[in-house]
């Protein structure tokens, strides 16, 4: 089974790398943005409560994401793989994660970090923003708190899989494509 953390800041390319990963691999993308952004479109009661934190550019509690990748890993039993795509965002988020994956047997392969400078992010989500009419793009202060919110909260998660021997970092700066192969490469060293 391969199952792979994609980390990086907002506007990093984990979502675009991701689609072509799920291509070649036929695996399973889990990405709890993406999720709490269906609850939210269904107006559920837990997407009205994450929105009022997503749209300041705060992380949602830890609880509720655990509580969504639970039922997903629950809910795709026969999967091939997952990529995890936003998630762990906390290093409470990832000692959970491995225990949900040692229940099943399945530790996490590796973590695939890309590297982008705070600028080129500030610039992507601005352009992603009026592209997708995602309100946490639309406005520069919600985008650096969100940069804010990583560097506190998720860059230590980067320690975690260090520690396991799990993190690659790679250079998240050029063609979709050339980043593409970056990240084959790591996962061809599995
Ligand atoms: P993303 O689509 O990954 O950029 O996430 C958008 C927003 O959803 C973030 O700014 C957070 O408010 C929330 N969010 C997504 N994933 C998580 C997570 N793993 N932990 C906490 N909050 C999250």
């Amino acid at each position: 089974m391969l199952n792979l953390v994609l980390f990086g800041p907002p506007g990093a390319g984990k979502g675009t790398q991701s689609q072509k990963l799920i291509e070649k691999h036929g695996l399973i993308h889990l990405s709890t943005g993406d999720l709490l952004r269906s609850e939210i479109s269904q107006g559920t009661e837990l997407g009205l409560e994450a929105k009022k934190l997503m749209d300041h550019g705060a992380l949602v509690p830890d609880a509720v994401v655990i509580g969504m990748i639970s039922h997903k890993l629950d809910a795709n039993k026969d999967a091939k793989g997952f990529i995890f795509d936003g998630f762990p965002r906390t290093v409470a988020q990832a000692e959970a994660l491995d225990q949900l994956l040692a229940s099943k047997n399945a530790p996490i392969s590796g973590m695939v970090a890309l590297e982008v400078n705070d600028d080129e992010l500030e610039q992507r989500l601005l352009l992603r923003g009026k592209e997708s009419g995602r309100p946490d793009d639309a406005n520069p202060e919600v985008i650096r708190k969100r940069i804010k919110e990583y560097n506190d909260k998720t860059a230590p998660v980067a320690g975690f899989y260090k520690a396991q021997n799990k993190f690659k970092s790679i250079n998240g700066i050029g063609s979709i494509n050339e980043i593409f192969d970056a990240i084959s490469g790591v996962i061809a060293s599995y």
